[in-house]
This record gives C-alpha cells, sequence and structure tokens, in this order.
C-alpha cells in the first residue's frame, strides 16, 4: 500500500509549515551569507532579495521533521531520500557538505526564487506539496524550473 500524500495533505501541511517556518529561522541565525560569487548566482536565478539568502552545511545528513508522520511522508514521497543533497525553506538553504556545488546552489537558489514569487512558506508549501502529490516529486513542475536553471560552473 503506497502512503496517499494528497489524501494526507490537510492535516501534514500545517505540520510541515510550521516545521519549515522554524528550520528557516534557525537558517537565518546561524547560517552563512553569499559570497561575493554566490550572490551573481542568486541573481542570475532570480532572486529579488540574494542578501537574504542564508546557508548552512550539513556533514552528512539533511535535518528530517522530528514528528513521526511527516518524516514518514517525506521519506516515502523522496523528497528526503539518501540522494537528497539540499532543500531550501524560504530564504534559508541546507546544503549537504559532500554534494556542494554551484549546480546544486543554483538549484536551491531557484527554489527561493519560487518562494519569494509566493510571498510565504505557507504559500508555497501549499502549491509546492500538492504538485509533489499530483506529479511526483521527479516531474513536479517546480522541480522541472528547478533544474532547468541549474547552472554549471
Ligand atoms: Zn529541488
Amino acid at each position: 500500500m503506497t502512503f496517499d500524500l494528497r489524501a494526507a495533505l490537510p492535516y501534514l501541511l500545517p505540520k510541515a509549515i510550521a516545521w519549515a517556518e522554524e528550520r528557516e529561522a534557525e537558517i537565518l541565525r546561524t547560517g552563512i551569507p553569499l559570497n561575493e560569487y554566490d550572490f551573481t548566482i542568486a541573481k542570475r536565478v532570480g532572486i529579488a532579495r540574494p542578501e537574504r539568502v542564508r546557508v548552512v552545511l550539513v556533514d552528512d545528513q539533511l535535518p528530517l521533521p522530528s514528528d513521526p508522520e511527516l518524516q514518514h511522508a517525506c521519506v516515502t514521497t523522496g523528497l528526503f531520500g539518501p540522494h537528497m543533497a539540499g532543500i531550501t525553506l524560504g530564504h534559508g538553504i541546507y546544503i549537504c557538505r559532500p554534494h556542494a556545488s554551484i549546480r546544486l546552489l543554483s538549484h536551491e537558489c531557484r527554489h527561493v526564487y519560487q518562494y519569494e514569487q509566493a510571498g510565504s512558506i505557507a504559500v508555497f508549501l501549499h502549491a509546492y506539496l500538492h504538485e509533489i502529490a499530483d506529479y511526483g516529486y521527479e516531474n513536479s513542475p517546480f522541480e522541472i524550473d528547478a533544474r532547468v536553471h541549474e547552472i554549471r560552473a
């Protein structure tokens, strides 16, 4: 039996939003600002406020939500697979150090742009998670858009 993300969204979304807002606040508090070169990458993918972006490098695993249901949803939908090299929450970006690259940074920066366009974490995640439910992770239009805007150094 597969996990039905669409059916779970009404109760998972508020938890996902609360988790993302907490993590963003932490990244904005503890993360590093973009350097001069990364700033140009952020500009190129369309970010309006690159000076607000902060990055936290993690050594192995991206931080999973502690809520068991949310964690289960993340893992089964592929949002936090072993291949997962980065995740963006508002203007906060987690990058897995071994996977750090300009390509990955530009991909995550495009997600920052998508959050900016949405106007808030709540609005973006609502749209993003419904897309994941409808198209799957790989084929979701937000992910395709982020891949199209990847910059290769
Ligand atoms: Zn992505």
